[in-house]
């Protein structure tokens, strides 16, 4: 008999794993389905490996090595995919890690409507059918001046609605230096098509000019003129754009909707923090755009959603426009939602309790201090490397103020036994993954997008790791 052929002998049998004390004892609160399989793909995983020569397994430790592989797999297998992370990487707005984290107070409003029956769409003043966008209808007027508010989905499925309902089988007009593209995925050029209508691209990447809007309008034909928040990047030199003011001004005098994509959309002013490349969704509508659209997960810090306040006329459109069933956003975020954005009727209070708010006007000092306690905390556990705090810059992301860079104090972590990057993955490959920045062989964490409550999970994450 060959030594492969030998070693798939001393491969333990599903059988011989089910009744192994250890996993006898995870039977009891793990079903056997998540049991079985587990077992199943160790047992073809060392199979493989014996197969393609990878693998020398003495028959004395076979039952041992695979039970423990089976278990490390029932955890993997038992546990959320989708379960919270530690964002050490400063980015505020990341967005593979959910952008916005929401205020703690938005938590009960969600699960207050998820466990039970609400008043989504049930008018409790006549006893009849209401409807979900009343909820926040009034809301979203008040905090931003305007007549009309709704919600979809998010930000693109709102760009979309809107000049699919203003502009379908019209031309929309929109400066060569606005052609954005957001994640890959949305591109102005792309969502116009998906949209029905056509593009009219006008001016130079740097420049547009009063006169190409002036140019380009056809009474008949121009169904919108865009204005599109250059969100993730800036043109800097010689350059020159349209100010929305301006823009109203053909609007007005055509009679031809005003659209502002801002993206963003700040409703607090965080100039006083040096954070000045974001729009106010007001100044937008004081300088006239019939609509204006933007996302709830990004500077607002709430949910994912695509908010479009404006004209009563035309959000009246779009409520009735068929894509509005398909964008339709469900209850848990419209809880989610309506929470967040009531706390912003005192704007004091948003500053405190709105989680992106309040790390991104963080000061200095006050970062620099919880970067001291978040050292001092790695180092009561005796961890096995080298620590220090350092200067650093963190970003907002989300793909807004690319050019903003904030002051930070950053925890660096070197090891002369370990990798960084093998430190890294651990980290990421935690319960609780901790998501931390490399560069120059060490360890990064930025504290400013860190709660101090995990701070004592990332000292016994660390001392796991550098102490075994
Ligand atoms: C982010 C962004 C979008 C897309 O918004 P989502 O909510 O991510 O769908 C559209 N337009 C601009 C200008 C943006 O910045």
């Amino acid at each position: 008999m060959s030594d492969k052929q030998q070693m798939l002998r001393n491969l333990p049998k599903v059988d011989d794993c089910l009744a192994h004390t250890h996993i006898k004892q995870l039977l009891i609160s793990t079903s056997r389905s998540i049991v079985l399989k587990a077992i199943r793909s160790t047992i073809e995983m060392n199979r493989h490996a014996v197969l393609e020569g990878r693998l020398n397994l003495p028959e004395q430790l076979a039952i041992d090595i695979v039970i423990s592989q089976v278990i490390n797999e029932i955890k993997k297998l038992d546990r959320m995919n989708l379960r919270p992370t530690i964002n050490a990487t400063g980015v505020v707005l990341h967005t593979n890690l959910g952008r916005a984290p929401l205020a703690e107070t938005v938590g009960d409003a969600i699960w207050q409507v998820a466990k039970g029956y609400s008043t989504l769409e049930y008018n409790t003043d006549t006893g009849q059918r209401g409807s979900r966008y009343d909820h926040i209808d009034q809301i979203l007027t008040d905090l931003t001046g305007t007549e009309a508010a709704m919600v979809v989905n998010n930000n693109a499925a709102a760009v979309i609605l809107v000049l699919s309902t203003l502009a379908k089988g019209k031309e929309v007009i929109v400066s060569r230096g606005e052609l954005v593209e957001i994640g890959g995925s949305f591109r102005v050029p792309e969502i116009m098509t998906q949209s029905g209508a056509t593009l009219v691209e006008i001016g130079t990447t740097n420049k547009t000019h009063f006169r190409d809007y002036e140019q380009a309008v056809n009474p008949d034909m121009t169904g919108a003129l865009l204005k599109v928040h250059t969100s993730n990047y800036r043109i800097v030199g010689f350059t020159q754009d349209v100010a929305l003011s301006d823009l109203a001004k053909i609007s007005r005098e055509k009679n031809i909707p005003l659209v502002h994509d801002l993206g963003c959309g700040l409703l607090c002013d965080l100039a006083p923090w040096g954070l000045q490349d974001e729009a106010l969704v007001v100044d937008s509508v004081k300088a006239g755009a019939d609509i204006v659209c933007f996302s709830g997960d990004k500077l607002l810090g709430g949910p994912q959603a695509g908010i479009i306040v404006g004209k009563k006329k035309y959000i009246d459109a779009m409520k009735k426009h068929p894509l509005t069933r398909a964008f339709r956003i469900d209850k848990l975020t419209l809880s989610a939602l309506e929470a967040t954005l009531r706390i912003y009727y005192d704007q004091e209070r948003a500053m405190n309790e709105i989680p992106v708010l309040k790390m991104l006007t963080q000061s200095a000092e006050d970062i620099a201090k919880k970067a001291g306690q978040l050292l001092k905390t790695i180092q009561t556990h005796q961890v096995n490397g080298d620590l220090k705090c350092v200067v650093g810059q963190s970003q907002v992301g989300g793909g807004s103020m690319p050019t903003q860079v904030m002051p930070t104090t950053l925890v660096e972590l070197k090891s002369n036994v370990m990798s960084c990057q093998h430190i890294e993955r651990q980290l990421r490959e935690c319960t609780r993954p901790i998501i931390v920045r490399t560069f120059n062989d060490a360890i990064y964490f930025d504290v400013r997008t860190i709660d101090e409550l995990d701070f004592e999970t990332i000292a016994q994450a660390i001392h796991t790791l550098l102490n075994q």
